[in-house]
Protein backbone atom coordinates (compact mmCIF):
# COMPACT_ATOMS: atom_id res chain seq x y z
CA UNK A 1 0.00 0.00 0.00
CA UNK A 2 1.59 3.49 -1.40
CA UNK A 3 1.52 5.95 1.71
CA UNK A 4 -0.68 9.03 1.05
CA UNK A 5 1.41 12.00 -0.11
CA UNK A 6 2.19 12.42 -4.38
CA UNK A 7 5.09 11.02 -5.11
CA UNK A 8 7.94 13.05 -4.20
CA UNK A 9 10.52 14.23 -6.83
CA UNK A 10 13.35 13.13 -4.01
CA UNK A 11 12.99 10.93 -0.95
CA UNK A 12 15.86 12.03 1.55
CA UNK A 13 16.43 8.94 3.83
CA UNK A 14 18.36 10.51 6.97
CA UNK A 15 17.37 13.95 9.07
CA UNK A 16 20.48 14.49 10.63
CA UNK A 17 22.38 18.12 9.72
CA UNK A 18 22.82 16.60 5.86
CA UNK A 19 19.68 15.44 5.44
CA UNK A 20 17.80 18.26 6.48
CA UNK A 21 20.21 20.93 4.84
CA UNK A 22 19.65 18.63 1.40
CA UNK A 23 15.77 19.54 1.88
CA UNK A 24 16.06 22.85 2.19
CA UNK A 25 17.96 24.13 -0.84
CA UNK A 26 16.42 21.39 -2.96
CA UNK A 27 12.91 23.04 -1.80
CA UNK A 28 14.24 26.36 -2.62
CA UNK A 29 14.32 24.80 -6.06
CA UNK A 30 10.95 23.85 -6.17
CA UNK A 31 11.05 19.91 -5.71
CA UNK A 32 8.99 17.96 -3.48
CA UNK A 33 10.68 16.44 -1.03
CA UNK A 34 10.03 13.70 1.64
CA UNK A 35 12.24 13.22 4.42
CA UNK A 36 12.02 9.90 6.15
CA UNK A 37 14.14 9.60 9.60
CA UNK A 38 13.95 6.88 11.67
CA UNK A 39 14.23 8.45 15.21
CA UNK A 40 13.51 12.61 15.82
CA UNK A 41 15.28 15.02 13.41
CA UNK A 42 19.21 15.79 14.17
CA UNK A 43 18.77 13.31 16.99
CA UNK A 44 21.82 10.97 16.26
CA UNK A 45 25.22 12.52 15.79
CA UNK A 46 23.90 16.17 14.97
CA UNK A 47 22.58 16.81 18.32
CA UNK A 48 25.81 16.69 20.15
CA UNK A 49 28.94 17.74 17.81
CA UNK A 50 30.70 20.83 19.33
CA UNK A 51 29.79 23.12 16.20
CA UNK A 52 32.72 24.50 15.26
CA UNK A 53 33.17 26.02 11.94
CA UNK A 54 37.09 25.56 11.53
CA UNK A 55 38.32 25.81 8.09
CA UNK A 56 41.84 27.59 8.95
CA UNK A 57 41.89 25.56 12.25
CA UNK A 58 41.58 22.53 10.01
CA UNK A 59 43.72 23.03 7.39
CA UNK A 60 43.30 21.48 4.40
CA UNK A 61 45.69 21.59 1.13
CA UNK A 62 43.47 20.35 -1.55
CA UNK A 63 41.63 23.23 -3.23
CA UNK A 64 38.34 22.14 -4.06
CA UNK A 65 38.21 21.05 -0.44
CA UNK A 66 38.98 24.34 0.92
CA UNK A 67 37.22 26.44 -1.75
CA UNK A 68 34.22 24.01 -0.24
CA UNK A 69 34.44 24.08 3.49
CA UNK A 70 35.18 27.87 2.77
CA UNK A 71 31.93 28.56 0.68
CA UNK A 72 29.94 26.21 3.26
CA UNK A 73 31.38 28.77 6.49
CA UNK A 74 30.34 31.25 4.48
CA UNK A 75 27.14 30.43 3.88
CA UNK A 76 26.20 30.13 7.67
CA UNK A 77 25.81 34.09 8.13
CA UNK A 78 22.76 34.25 6.22
CA UNK A 79 21.47 30.94 7.09
CA UNK A 80 21.65 32.45 10.58
CA UNK A 81 19.28 35.21 9.72
CA UNK A 82 17.13 33.45 7.54
CA UNK A 83 16.30 31.37 9.80
CA UNK A 84 15.74 33.62 13.00
CA UNK A 85 13.74 35.36 10.74
CA UNK A 86 11.58 33.06 8.56
CA UNK A 87 11.21 30.27 11.35
CA UNK A 88 12.00 31.92 14.73
CA UNK A 89 15.24 29.28 15.01
CA UNK A 90 18.34 30.89 16.26
CA UNK A 91 21.61 28.99 15.30
CA UNK A 92 23.36 30.24 17.82
CA UNK A 93 26.22 31.51 15.09
CA UNK A 94 29.14 33.62 16.18
CA UNK A 95 31.79 34.10 13.82
CA UNK A 96 34.62 35.46 16.32
CA UNK A 97 37.34 33.26 15.42
CA UNK A 98 39.38 30.12 16.82
CA UNK A 99 42.33 30.15 18.33
CA UNK A 100 45.13 27.26 18.39
CA UNK A 101 47.03 26.99 21.38
CA UNK A 102 51.03 26.25 20.98
CA UNK A 103 51.93 25.02 24.25
CA UNK A 104 55.31 23.97 22.66
CA UNK A 105 58.34 24.90 20.49
CA UNK A 106 57.39 22.35 17.60
CA UNK A 107 53.65 23.31 17.44
CA UNK A 108 54.95 27.04 17.77
CA UNK A 109 57.07 26.40 14.16
CA UNK A 110 54.61 24.08 13.09
CA UNK A 111 51.95 27.09 13.51
CA UNK A 112 54.16 29.50 11.95
CA UNK A 113 54.75 27.84 9.21
CA UNK A 114 50.59 27.65 8.73
CA UNK A 115 50.28 31.19 9.03
CA UNK A 116 52.91 32.04 6.11
CA UNK A 117 50.98 29.12 4.34
CA UNK A 118 47.94 31.90 4.91
CA UNK A 119 45.88 29.59 7.89
CA UNK A 120 45.75 32.66 9.95
CA UNK A 121 47.80 35.12 12.32
CA UNK A 122 50.21 33.75 14.71
CA UNK A 123 49.66 35.68 18.23
CA UNK A 124 52.39 36.37 20.83
CA UNK A 125 51.66 35.08 24.42
CA UNK A 126 51.20 38.66 25.52
CA UNK A 127 48.22 38.69 22.91
CA UNK A 128 46.94 35.17 23.86
CA UNK A 129 47.26 36.13 27.50
CA UNK A 130 45.41 39.54 26.69
CA UNK A 131 42.53 37.88 25.01
CA UNK A 132 42.42 34.53 26.86
CA UNK A 133 43.42 35.75 30.60
CA UNK A 134 42.17 32.30 32.15
CA UNK A 135 44.75 30.10 29.91
CA UNK A 136 47.10 28.50 32.46
CA UNK A 137 50.61 29.24 31.09
CA UNK A 138 52.99 28.20 29.61
CA UNK A 139 52.24 28.58 25.90
CA UNK A 140 54.04 30.13 22.97
CA UNK A 141 51.28 32.13 21.29
CA UNK A 142 48.67 30.41 18.79
CA UNK A 143 47.46 30.35 15.77
CA UNK A 144 44.45 32.44 15.35
CA UNK A 145 42.02 32.06 12.65
CA UNK A 146 39.54 35.45 12.06
CA UNK A 147 37.44 34.08 9.50
CA UNK A 148 36.61 30.90 11.67
CA UNK A 149 33.49 30.56 14.38
CA UNK A 150 30.59 28.23 15.48
CA UNK A 151 27.08 27.18 15.48
CA UNK A 152 24.65 25.17 17.58
CA UNK A 153 24.65 21.85 15.87
CA UNK A 154 20.96 20.80 16.87
CA UNK A 155 19.60 24.14 16.14
CA UNK A 156 21.26 24.02 12.75
CA UNK A 157 19.02 20.84 11.72
CA UNK A 158 16.45 22.18 13.26
CA UNK A 159 16.59 25.96 11.03
CA UNK A 160 16.94 23.82 7.95
CA UNK A 161 14.21 21.24 8.80
CA UNK A 162 11.94 23.90 9.45
CA UNK A 163 12.64 26.04 6.50
CA UNK A 164 12.41 23.06 4.21
CA UNK A 165 9.31 22.77 5.60
CA UNK A 166 7.52 26.05 4.96
CA UNK A 167 8.72 26.00 1.61
CA UNK A 168 6.54 22.30 1.58
CA UNK A 169 8.82 19.61 2.65
CA UNK A 170 7.28 17.00 4.32
CA UNK A 171 9.12 15.32 7.42
CA UNK A 172 8.36 12.33 8.57
CA UNK A 173 9.77 11.13 12.05
CA UNK A 174 10.07 7.93 13.70
CA UNK A 175 9.93 6.60 10.37
CA UNK A 176 12.84 3.90 9.02
CA UNK A 177 13.33 3.09 5.77
CA UNK A 178 14.09 -0.62 5.64
CA UNK A 179 14.95 -1.42 1.98
CA UNK A 180 15.18 0.18 -1.49
CA UNK A 181 12.51 -0.86 -4.35
CA UNK A 182 14.25 -1.22 -7.45
CA UNK A 183 12.61 -1.68 -10.76
CA UNK A 184 16.09 -3.48 -12.71
CA UNK A 185 18.64 -1.63 -12.22
CA UNK A 186 16.99 2.15 -11.43
CA UNK A 187 16.13 2.59 -7.67
CA UNK A 188 12.45 3.99 -7.59
CA UNK A 189 12.06 4.10 -3.48
CA UNK A 190 12.11 2.80 0.12
CA UNK A 191 10.40 0.76 1.82
CA UNK A 192 9.14 1.82 5.32
CA UNK A 193 7.94 -1.90 6.71
CA UNK A 194 5.65 -3.26 4.40
CA UNK A 195 4.56 0.16 2.95
CA UNK A 196 5.99 1.70 -0.14
CA UNK A 197 7.45 5.12 -0.49
CA UNK A 198 8.13 6.27 -4.43
CA UNK A 199 10.36 9.06 -5.58
CA UNK A 200 11.78 10.25 -8.53
CA UNK A 201 15.42 9.61 -6.28
CA UNK A 202 16.55 8.68 -3.48
CA UNK A 203 18.77 10.48 -1.63
CA UNK A 204 21.03 8.30 1.42
CA UNK A 205 21.74 10.46 4.81
CA UNK A 206 22.51 8.10 6.79
CA UNK A 207 25.28 9.05 8.72
CA UNK A 208 27.59 6.91 10.21
CA UNK A 209 25.70 3.46 9.96
CA UNK A 210 22.92 1.37 8.43
CA UNK A 211 24.70 1.21 5.02
CA UNK A 212 23.11 -2.07 4.80
CA UNK A 213 19.85 -0.15 3.38
CA UNK A 214 22.13 0.50 -0.02
CA UNK A 215 23.89 -3.05 -0.14
CA UNK A 216 20.65 -4.19 -2.56
CA UNK A 217 22.42 -2.64 -4.81
CA UNK A 218 25.69 -4.50 -4.96
CA UNK A 219 27.24 -1.28 -3.26
CA UNK A 220 28.29 -0.53 0.08
CA UNK A 221 29.78 3.18 0.59
CA UNK A 222 33.26 3.01 2.85
CA UNK A 223 31.76 4.73 5.56
CA UNK A 224 32.07 3.85 8.97
CA UNK A 225 31.97 5.13 12.03
CA UNK A 226 34.50 7.07 14.58
CA UNK A 227 33.95 7.58 18.20
CA UNK A 228 33.61 10.83 19.69
CA UNK A 229 33.07 12.18 23.41
CA UNK A 230 32.18 15.40 25.31
CA UNK A 231 31.93 17.17 28.14
CA UNK A 232 29.66 19.53 28.82
CA UNK A 233 30.06 22.34 31.76
CA UNK A 234 28.77 25.26 33.57
CA UNK A 235 30.54 27.90 34.40
CA UNK A 236 29.18 30.94 36.10
CA UNK A 237 30.63 33.16 33.56
CA UNK A 238 32.31 32.99 30.03
CA UNK A 239 35.53 31.29 30.27
CA UNK A 240 37.05 32.31 27.19
CA UNK A 241 35.94 34.47 24.26
CA UNK A 242 36.01 32.02 21.75
CA UNK A 243 36.43 27.98 20.68
CA UNK A 244 40.39 27.49 21.61
CA UNK A 245 42.12 23.80 19.96
CA UNK A 246 45.07 22.83 22.68
CA UNK A 247 47.51 22.29 20.11
CA UNK A 248 47.71 19.44 17.75
CA UNK A 249 46.39 17.33 20.58
CA UNK A 250 43.17 17.17 19.50
CA UNK A 251 41.37 18.34 22.52
CA UNK A 252 39.10 21.53 22.28
CA UNK A 253 37.77 24.17 24.73
CA UNK A 254 34.47 25.55 23.40
CA UNK A 255 32.76 28.39 25.30
CA UNK A 256 28.82 27.56 23.83
CA UNK A 257 26.53 31.39 23.62
CA UNK A 258 23.90 29.73 25.78
CA UNK A 259 26.55 29.74 28.54
CA UNK A 260 27.59 25.86 28.53
CA UNK A 261 31.18 24.60 27.93
CA UNK A 262 32.48 22.28 25.98
CA UNK A 263 35.46 20.16 26.39
CA UNK A 264 36.33 17.27 24.05
CA UNK A 265 37.34 14.82 22.50
CA UNK A 266 38.60 11.36 21.53
CA UNK A 267 38.83 9.85 17.90
CA UNK A 268 38.04 5.78 18.07
CA UNK A 269 37.13 3.85 15.53
CA UNK A 270 34.11 1.92 17.16
CA UNK A 271 30.34 1.53 16.59
CA UNK A 272 29.78 2.11 20.21
CA UNK A 273 28.50 5.43 21.31
CA UNK A 274 29.26 5.41 24.76
CA UNK A 275 31.08 8.03 27.08
CA UNK A 276 34.02 6.24 28.20
CA UNK A 277 35.65 6.53 31.35
CA UNK A 278 38.84 6.35 29.93
CA UNK A 279 37.60 9.20 27.33
CA UNK A 280 36.51 11.25 30.16
CA UNK A 281 39.24 11.00 31.92
CA UNK A 282 41.56 12.12 29.00
CA UNK A 283 39.46 15.04 28.17
CA UNK A 284 38.99 15.89 31.83
CA UNK A 285 42.95 16.18 32.33
CA UNK A 286 43.79 18.07 29.40
CA UNK A 287 40.79 20.56 30.28
CA UNK A 288 41.60 21.50 33.13
CA UNK A 289 45.46 22.05 32.76
CA UNK A 290 44.40 24.37 29.94
CA UNK A 291 42.07 26.15 31.77
CA UNK A 292 41.98 25.78 35.96
CA UNK A 293 39.27 27.55 36.73
CA UNK A 294 36.80 25.19 34.98
CA UNK A 295 37.49 23.00 37.93
CA UNK A 296 35.08 24.71 39.90
CA UNK A 297 32.47 24.63 37.26
CA UNK A 298 29.00 22.24 37.52
CA UNK A 299 29.43 19.28 35.54
CA UNK A 300 26.40 18.89 33.65
CA UNK A 301 27.54 15.16 32.35
CA UNK A 302 29.33 14.02 28.77
CA UNK A 303 28.18 12.26 25.53
CA UNK A 304 29.65 10.28 22.93
CA UNK A 305 28.89 10.22 19.11
CA UNK A 306 29.48 8.54 15.88
CA UNK A 307 31.10 10.15 13.43
CA UNK A 308 30.71 9.17 9.61
CA UNK A 309 34.49 8.18 8.81
CA UNK A 310 35.79 7.66 5.14
CA UNK A 311 38.98 6.80 4.03
CA UNK A 312 40.36 10.34 2.90
CA UNK A 313 38.23 12.15 5.85
CA UNK A 314 35.92 14.09 3.00
CA UNK A 315 32.17 13.20 1.94
CA UNK A 316 30.66 11.31 -0.49
CA UNK A 317 27.83 13.18 -2.61
CA UNK A 318 26.38 12.47 -5.91
CA UNK A 319 24.82 9.32 -7.65
CA UNK A 320 26.03 5.78 -6.42
CA UNK A 321 27.69 4.28 -9.20
CA UNK A 322 26.36 2.12 -11.56
CA UNK A 323 22.40 2.85 -9.84
CA UNK A 324 19.89 4.47 -11.59
CA UNK A 325 17.57 7.09 -9.09
CA UNK A 326 20.34 6.62 -6.14
CA UNK A 327 22.20 9.55 -4.29
CA UNK A 328 24.43 9.51 -1.60
CA UNK A 329 25.34 12.43 0.88
CA UNK A 330 27.09 11.13 4.19
CA UNK A 331 30.49 10.60 5.62
CA UNK A 332 31.50 14.22 6.80
CA UNK A 333 33.39 12.80 9.41
CA UNK A 334 34.81 15.37 11.70
CA UNK A 335 33.61 18.48 9.63
CA UNK A 336 29.85 17.53 8.93
CA UNK A 337 28.39 20.82 10.80
CA UNK A 338 30.58 22.94 8.91
CA UNK A 339 29.96 21.60 5.62
CA UNK A 340 26.36 21.15 6.12
CA UNK A 341 25.10 24.33 3.77
CA UNK A 342 27.66 23.59 0.91
CA UNK A 343 26.51 19.86 1.41
CA UNK A 344 22.68 20.93 0.45
CA UNK A 345 23.66 23.44 -2.23
CA UNK A 346 25.89 21.20 -4.47
CA UNK A 347 23.55 18.36 -4.03
CA UNK A 348 20.40 20.72 -4.99
CA UNK A 349 22.83 21.79 -7.65
CA UNK A 350 23.97 19.06 -9.10
CA UNK A 351 20.22 16.88 -9.29
CA UNK A 352 19.22 19.90 -11.17
CA UNK A 353 21.77 19.16 -13.55
CA UNK A 354 23.98 21.83 -13.04
CA UNK A 355 26.97 20.15 -10.82
CA UNK A 356 29.33 22.81 -9.47
CA UNK A 357 32.71 23.02 -10.49
CA UNK A 358 34.74 20.49 -8.51
CA UNK A 359 32.04 18.32 -7.48
CA UNK A 360 33.81 15.18 -8.89
CA UNK A 361 35.96 15.42 -6.39
CA UNK A 362 33.46 14.08 -4.13
CA UNK A 363 32.39 11.11 -6.17
CA UNK A 364 30.82 8.61 -4.37
CA UNK A 365 33.51 5.91 -6.89
CA UNK A 366 36.33 7.26 -5.86
CA UNK A 367 37.71 4.71 -3.96
CA UNK A 368 36.78 2.09 -6.17
CA UNK A 369 38.74 3.18 -9.50
C1 LIG B 1 31.88 14.49 19.47
C2 LIG B 1 31.69 15.09 18.12
C3 LIG B 1 32.00 16.43 17.89
C4 LIG B 1 31.86 16.97 16.63
N1 LIG B 1 32.16 18.30 16.45
C5 LIG B 1 32.08 18.85 15.22
C6 LIG B 1 32.41 20.21 15.03
O1 LIG B 1 32.75 20.92 15.97
N2 LIG B 1 32.33 20.72 13.76
C7 LIG B 1 31.94 19.97 12.68
O2 LIG B 1 31.90 20.49 11.57
N3 LIG B 1 31.58 18.66 12.85
C8 LIG B 1 31.66 18.08 14.08
N4 LIG B 1 31.32 16.77 14.26
C9 LIG B 1 30.92 15.97 13.09
C10 LIG B 1 29.44 16.13 12.76
O3 LIG B 1 28.68 16.03 13.94
C11 LIG B 1 28.99 15.05 11.77
O4 LIG B 1 29.84 15.03 10.64
C12 LIG B 1 27.55 15.33 11.28
O5 LIG B 1 26.67 15.51 12.37
C13 LIG B 1 27.04 14.18 10.42
O6 LIG B 1 25.70 14.48 10.06
P1 LIG B 1 24.81 13.42 9.28
O7 LIG B 1 23.53 14.10 8.96
O8 LIG B 1 25.61 12.84 8.16
O9 LIG B 1 24.63 12.22 10.32
P2 LIG B 1 23.55 12.01 11.51
O10 LIG B 1 23.42 13.21 12.35
O11 LIG B 1 23.92 10.73 12.18
O12 LIG B 1 22.20 11.84 10.72
C14 LIG B 1 21.84 10.67 10.04
C15 LIG B 1 20.39 10.41 10.35
O13 LIG B 1 19.94 9.31 9.56
C16 LIG B 1 18.99 8.60 10.31
N5 LIG B 1 18.85 7.26 9.72
C17 LIG B 1 19.82 6.31 9.60
N6 LIG B 1 19.31 5.20 9.01
C18 LIG B 1 18.01 5.49 8.72
C19 LIG B 1 16.96 4.75 8.09
N7 LIG B 1 17.15 3.49 7.65
N8 LIG B 1 15.75 5.34 7.95
C20 LIG B 1 15.53 6.61 8.39
N9 LIG B 1 16.48 7.34 9.01
C21 LIG B 1 17.71 6.79 9.15
C22 LIG B 1 19.57 8.60 11.71
O14 LIG B 1 18.57 8.36 12.70
C23 LIG B 1 20.16 10.00 11.81
O15 LIG B 1 19.28 10.93 12.41
C24 LIG B 1 31.40 16.18 15.54
C25 LIG B 1 31.06 14.85 15.77
C26 LIG B 1 31.19 14.30 17.04
C27 LIG B 1 30.80 12.88 17.26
Amino acid sequence: MAMKEPSPDVVIVGGGLIGCSAAYFLSRRGARVLLLEKGGVGGETSSGAAGMLGVDSEPEEDPVCRAFARQSRSLYESLAEVFRREVGVDIQFEGKGLLSLARDEKEESEFRQREAGGHGSFWSPDEVRAQCPDLAEPFRGGLFHSLDGQVTASRVAEGFRRAAESLGAVVRENTKATGLIRQGNRVTGVRVGRKSVFGGTTLLALGPKGWSLASATGWRPPIFPVRGEILIFRPSRRLLPFPVFLGDSGFYLVPKPDGTFLAGTTVRRTNRAVLTNRGKDAISRAALAALPALADAPYMGGWAGLRPGTPDGWPLLGPVPGVEGLWIAAGHFRRGVLLTPATGLWISEAMNGAPPSGFDRFSPGRFTK
